[in-house]
């Protein structure tokens, strides 16, 4: 699997690298969230930092649901900390727990990393006795 979290981060960091000029214009951070479905393909959403916008991952769910994906498979989030150029590989907000729990989207795996090393958590594990 590490080929493919190592190309869903390369996917965010370009993106959040492409998009960069939104964190100094906003004074906030910007994370970008990579879907990767059954299929194989990769769906992309990002947060553009106001405070009542929708979550990066919620895009990510919403673009591959138009597309007509049904199954997923994977998912990373990775911010871009505002005055910083380092990435951070974060978990889903509360929101988006239950929002993966909600559209049933329970053999999704969140990716997170520790110690230069991916490990994922499953809907279940994030949104215990739900
Ligand atoms: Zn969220």
């Amino acid at each position: 699997m590490k080929k493919l979290f190592d190309k869903m981060y390369n996917t965010a960091t370009k993106l959040l690298n492409k998009n960069k000029d939104l964190v100094e214009k906003f004074d906030h951070s910007l994370v970008v969230s990579v879907l990767a479905c059954k299929s194989e393909k990769l769906y992309i959403g990002m947060n553009i930092a106001w405070w009542h916008s929708v979550c990066a991952e919620s895009t990510a769910v919403s673009n591959a649901y138009q597309a007509g994906e049904r199954e997923f498979k994977y998912l990373m989030a990775v911010k871009l900390k505002n005055g910083t150029n380092e990435f951070y590989i974060i978990p889903p907000c509360g929101i988006c727990r239950e929002m993966f729990s909600e559209l049933d989207m329970s053999m999704l795996q969140v990716i997170l990393k520790q110690d230069e090393k991916y490990y994922t958590k499953s809907i279940n594990e994030l949104l215990p006795e739900y």
